[in-house]
């Protein structure tokens, strides 16, 4: 037995169950279920999945239950548990090996009966290492199959072994604690507010792999839901903690009022985090739309646009809702950022371009925030738009590899089909579609009043 693919496994779960099963069964001799055993864990032990600290301890349980057989001994139910766990675990230990290998090749996700994974899980379902593993990968194959199940067993796995992904993966610090990761859970579309969604894929946080304190505010698991009406993609779970909060976490008045900030200016060296020229060719698209100075940029990010614009004079008005990017951001470039939510952002001004780069997939009501661009535009106005596109060319040959599906601060998931329609409602014009050169897997549009 090589334990190449799932009915490897099945086979062998069946087996280990029925011997639980002879050893019930009164008519069954010792001998008949020493057979069982022995044969068993014979295909573990000769498993290159298997280490060989599993197969020694394995090997010892087996033998011990042969002699005890071999001297006229009955056996006890405490000998078939024990022997039962070490199988579990040999076992357990191969489907990890087998699920690393694959994920390695990208050829984990594959189509098969939900059922078969559901069995594998319950099977390797035990509060200890490395069953609690293999369970949770049997599970995560269930990932864009059964979403739900992934996202509920996902939790209930985490809730035995908050440290799971410690084990699992190399340079992970996460600890779940459920008092902490506490989350607001959506059944209405955030986009369109139909009540009609279905789960679509259960992704793990990005904020697994993060190292500072904040990621304790995430639970473990992501559930998108794909809305019936619009066909557009939102979070069913999301940190209970505000966007405020989770942005600043030592900031707390920020709703109070709108700030201008202009920190002290400052000397500081660094490099731009994207080549600055792809931000010329974005506003030399936008300027075939519409020349006009008066510029709005919502959602800093680390500033390329702003400095860009800067640099091609426009006339700039720029929006934040991290205190930290406000005041590293102003200090730098020496100018005025107001610090505060879009949507209460109140000005007696029409502005020609408006920017919101990678800005709708992070508020909770994104259709808002596009009729507030679209209000705050002059006539003629350009809006330059980019957010992930969960249908994008990069999304086929990623599949659920893509990591814009982890993104703990992404609320929502579009797709062109489902965002054209929502802005052609408001009265925007779509004039281009661009795939993002920054990020792989957005689309970047053009939409003029
Ligand atoms: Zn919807």
């Amino acid at each position: 037995m090589s334990f190449e693919n799932i009915t490897d496994f099945e086979y062998i779960i069946h087996q280990i169950n029925d011997v639980e099963k002879l050893f019930n069964d009164n008519s069954k001799t010792e001998i008949e279920i020493l057979n069982k055993i022995i044969s068993i864990s014979k295909m573990s032990i000769d498993c290159d999945r298997v280490d060989n600290k599993s197969k020694t301890y394995y090997s010892q349980v087996s033998v011990s239950i042969s002699d005890k057989v071999n001297n006229g001994h009955i056996l006890s139910v405490d000998d078939i548990n024990r022997w039962k766990m070490l199988a579990k675990i040999s076992v357990s230990v191969a489907f990890i090996n087998l699920s690393t290998e694959m994920k390695r090749k990208g050829t984990y996700y594959v189509d098969i009966e939900p059922s078969r994974f559901r069995f594998l899980a319950d099977f390797f379902y035990e509060k200890s290492k490395p069953i609690i593993h293999a369970h949770y990968h049997a599970i995560r194959r269930l990932s864009y199959i059964d979403p739900l199940y992934c996202y509920e067993k996902s939790l209930e796995a985490f809730s035995s072994l908050p440290t799971l992904f410690k084990d699992l993966y190399t340079d992970c610090f996460y600890e779940y604690i459920p008092s902490i990761a506490v989350d607001k859970t959506y059944k209405i579309c955030s986009i369109c507010g139909s009540a009609e969604a279905d789960p679509y894929y259960c992704a793990e946080q990005s904020a697994l792999y993060e190292k500072d304190e904040s990621c304790k505010l995430y639970s473990p698991a992501k559930l998108w839901l794909k809305c019936r009406r619009c066909n557009n993609l939102f979070v069913y779970n999301f940190p209970a903690h505000s966007f405020e909060e989770i942005y600043n976490s030592t900031q707390t008045d920020v709703n109070e009022s709108i700030k201008k900030v202009h920190s002290p200016r400052s000397y500081e060296s660094r490099y731009p985090m994207f080549k600055l020229d792809k931000f010329s060719n974005i506003l030399n698209k936008v300027k075939m739309f519409n020349t006009g100075d008066r510029y709005l940029e919502v959602g800093l990010g680390t500033g390329e646009m702003l400095a860009v614009a800067l640099e091609m004079g426009y006339d700039v008005t720029a929006i934040e809702i991290s205190q930290e990017t406000c005041e590293k951001l102003s200090g730098n470039f020496d100018i005025d950022i107001y610090l505060c939510d879009f949507m209460k952002f109140d000005i007696d001004k029409k502005f020609d371009v408006m920017i919101m780069g990678d800005v709708i997939e992070h508020v909770s009501q994104p259709t808002d925030a596009l009729k507030k661009a679209y209000d705050l535009l002059d006539d003629n106005g350009v809006l330059w738009l980019s957010t992930p596109n969960y249908e994008s060319s990069f999304g086929k040959y990623q599949k659920y590899s893509d990591p814009m599906w982890s993104e703990k601060q992404h609320f929502t998931y579009f797709s062109y089909k489902g965002l054209k329609p929502i802005c052609e409602n408001f009265g925007f014009t779509i004039k281009r579609y661009d795939v993002s050169e920054r990020y792989n897997g957005s689309m970047e549009l053009i939409l003029q009043k």
